[in-house]
């Protein structure tokens, strides 16, 4: 792999082989209910969830994004980058997903990103110069998997399709590419404060906590976006999750692409103003009484 090029590995732990290819690969797997390994793989799990993947789960149990990460999921920091990310949470003092019953995944329909792609994986790369990505693949040979025995043979492009996959990668290209700029970003950029953690967590995964957001005055206050836009982005959830992504390209790259109020403006620069004064007089405060304290005559 070249040095320009910056990766993401989806499904950290796993021992992808170090060979990666592109989607024509012929890959030789087949799972089926009757394998001998049946449900191994979700026995023991280390599943990142997308945006997406979250958005599917949540609607299929019709429950909110906050409770849903509750109760099903565990937040992480991506490798060493300080990058909000989510994982499934297994069963209580166990290493199974919650989803997984003798008969197979019972969520099977909205089955998460990494699910679908086993025993592949997506790697995404780009060139620092580029803003977009290129995929590439790699496989995952772990020796409780029997699929790689079976004698099919599919092109990884074919097996995309059949796992129902191009509709996940497009609507997460998004988030791969915020990801994939902020690991890029590197050490210039240093490392993000709690606050931008917490709100690509809030954008990315606390879809409902972001909906909130997005309708409050102070979004209002500060975007002008146009009444109709407002309005398609809060009553349509996939809308919704792409507007967050451009919203952070916005907010942690300065990629402007929504407008801002411009009475906004000038009042956050006040009051940034403000602060800073504030935070001054209150430092020469802080040194004059220490300066004090040094010289106190009755010590
Ligand atoms: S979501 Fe389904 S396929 Fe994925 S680990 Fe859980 S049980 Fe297995
Ligand atoms: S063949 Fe692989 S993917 Fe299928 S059940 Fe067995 S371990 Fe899981």
């Amino acid at each position: 792999m070249q040095d320009d090029k910056v990766q993401n590995l989806p499904f950290p732990g796993n021992p992808v082989v170090p060979q990666t290819f592109d989607d024509s690969k012929v890959i030789q797997f087949q799972c089926n209910k009757g394998i001998a390994c049946w449900n191994a793989c979700c026995s023991n799990i280390d599943i990142s969830l997308t945006p997406y993947d979250i958005l599917r789960l949540k609607r299929r149990f019709d429950t909110s994004s906050g409770e849903f990460l509750q109760t099903y999921t565990v937040p992480y920091e991506m490798e060493q980058n300080s990058i909000a990310g989510v994982k499934l949470r297994p069963v209580a003092n166990g290493t199974a997903c919650q989803f997984m019953t003798p008969q197979g995944c019972s969520v099977y329909e909205d089955r998460p990103t990494a699910c679908r792609y086993y025993p592949v994986a997506l790697l995404s790369l780009r060139r620092q110069d580029e803003y977009t990505d290129h995929a590439s693949y790699a496989l995952i040979e772990e020796p409780h998997c029997l699929g790689h025995k079976e004698p099919r043979q599919i092109s990884v492009a074919n097996y995309r399709k059949e796992q129902g996959l191009e509709p996940y990668d497009d609507l997460a290209r998004g988030w791969r590419q915020l990801i994939l700029k902020k690991k890029s970003s590197g050490p210039s950029i240093g490392k993000p404060s709690k606050r931008s953690l917490e709100l690509f967590f809030m954008v990315c995964y606390d879809i409902d906590r972001f909906s909130q957001f997005v309708a409050s005055d102070g979004f209002s206050d500060i975007y002008d976006l146009p009444t109709e836009e407002l309005k398609n982005i809060l009553c349509d959830d996939v809308e919704l999750m792409q507007f967050g992504f451009r919203f952070l390209r916005q907010v942690l790259f300065g990629e402007e692409s929504i407008a801002l109020r411009k009475e906004a403006t000038e009042e956050r620069r006040v009051r940034l103003q403000e602060r800073q004064q504030r935070l001054e007089t209150e430092a020469t405060a802080r040194r004059a009484m220490e300066q004090d304290e040094m010289y106190d005559p009755e010590e």
